[in-house]
């Protein structure tokens, strides 16, 4: 039997490189996506044109009920859940904190980490030896900026992915004992859409400047230390951060 991976926000950039080569390595994957059925739809054909298995699955992370219904239906349509990739993110346009008002500040919050924590709940739910399950791993996707801060950018945003990394940490310790691991990458610049609700053009490129390897990375380079901190190669891995920065 295959392992099964379920990662949220599967359909684009970052996640969907993710979804890919975990295929190639030979998991069954679950592609979650929020509206856009036909990219995430892409994904799983292109896995199942290559002889692999996956659905799409529609669920808002932040919604409790979709995050229950989607784990069921992973479960019904793939097998026993192995291992979780929280990828769905979600960035708005740069601001100062003067005009950040409470309505983004939830809409950030939500996804980001409410999104993140109700997967791993229920991924906890599935997969701890404590309730029967048998055991796997979860990796969250954090941010450099958790730890830069993106004054003047996008503090929210920043601030949410510190609380992903204090969930990471925490959770950790909190089924080490149960057959789970808990990790989290930090990407830094990675070339994606994500950024075209930066808003402003260039961005990229000025962005660039300020990583010491003198470029973006690509999803694909994210894809691959995600899938060595899920894999047995980091068996005695867990609570760790790792970045994927260029040294950013
Ligand atoms: P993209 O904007 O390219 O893709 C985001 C994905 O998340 C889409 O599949 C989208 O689905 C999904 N998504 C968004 N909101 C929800 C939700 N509420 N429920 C379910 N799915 C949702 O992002 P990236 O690939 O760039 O980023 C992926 C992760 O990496 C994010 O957590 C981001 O914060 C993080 N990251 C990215 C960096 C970068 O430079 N790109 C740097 C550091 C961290 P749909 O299209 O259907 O809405």
């Amino acid at each position: 039997m295959s392992q099964v991976l379920l990662i949220t926000g599967g359909s684009r950039g970052i996640g969907a490189a993710t979804a890919l080569l975990a295929a190639q390595q030979g998991y069954a994957v679950a592609v979650n996506y929020r509206q856009d059925a036909g990219a995430a739809q892409q994904v799983v054909s292109a896995i199942q044109d290559s002889g692999g298995r996956a659905v799409a699955l529609q669920a808002d992370v932040s919604s409790e009920s979709d995050v229950e219904r989607m784990f069921r239906e992973a479960a019904q349509q793939l097998g026993t859940l192995s291992a979780l990739v929280n990828n769905a993110g979600i960035l708005e346009q740069q601001t100062r904190v003067e005009h950040l008002d409470a309505a983004r500040l939830k809409r950030i919050f939500e996804t980001n980490v409410i999104g993140s924590f109700l997967c791993a709940r229920e991924a906890v739910r599935w997969m701890s030896t404590r309730h029967g399950g048998q055991g796997g791993a979860i990796v969250n996707v954090s941010s450099r900026a958790a730890v830069l801060g993106s004054a003047g950018e996008y503090v929210d945003y920043a601030a949410s992915k510190g609380a992903v990394d204090t969930l990471t940490i925490g959770l950790a310790h909190e089924v080490a004992g149960e057959g789970i691991r808990v990790n989290g990458v930090r990407p830094g610049l990675i070339t994606t859409d994500m950024h075209a609700s930066g808003g402003e053009p260039g961005r990229v490129a000025r962005l660039s400047k300020g990583v010491p390897m003198g470029r973006g990375g690509t999803p694909e380079e994210v894809a691959r230390a995600i899938l060595w901190l899920l894999s047995a190669e980091a068996s005695f891995t867990t609570g760790a951060i790792l970045d994927v920065s260029g040294g950013r």
